[in-house]
């Protein structure tokens, strides 16, 4: 895989299908093209991604995996640092 193809996924594309590919078909980032939205410095706001989470119907499983599974960026509206929630 090359570093454009990697820049080109979206946070949708990364999320393991092993844990109900169904399920984040409903995810409302899928397809989304800011990637790097997802995966905020910490100066800076994440209010784009957090405005589209605000609106998916599986917000709150996505904060759930994302603190079981110790992810980090984006997940349910809110911003976690290898599985803790570090910005609501
Ligand atoms: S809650 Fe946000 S990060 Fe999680 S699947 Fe929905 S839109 Fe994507």
């Amino acid at each position: 895989m090359t570093n454009t193809a990697l820049r080109e996924q979206t946070l949708a594309d990364l999320l393991p299908i092993s844990d109900s590919k169904d399920y984040w078909a409903r995810a409302a980032c899928k397809g989304d093209p800011n990637h790097e939205a997802w995966f905020p410095y910490p100066s800076q706001d994440f209010d784009y991604a957090r405005g589209i989470c605000a609106g998916c119907p599986i917000r709150r499983e996505c904060g759930d995996f994302a603190a079981r599974t110790g992810q980090s960026g984006v997940w349910g509206g809110h911003e976690y640092d290898r599985g803790k929630m570090i910005r609501d």
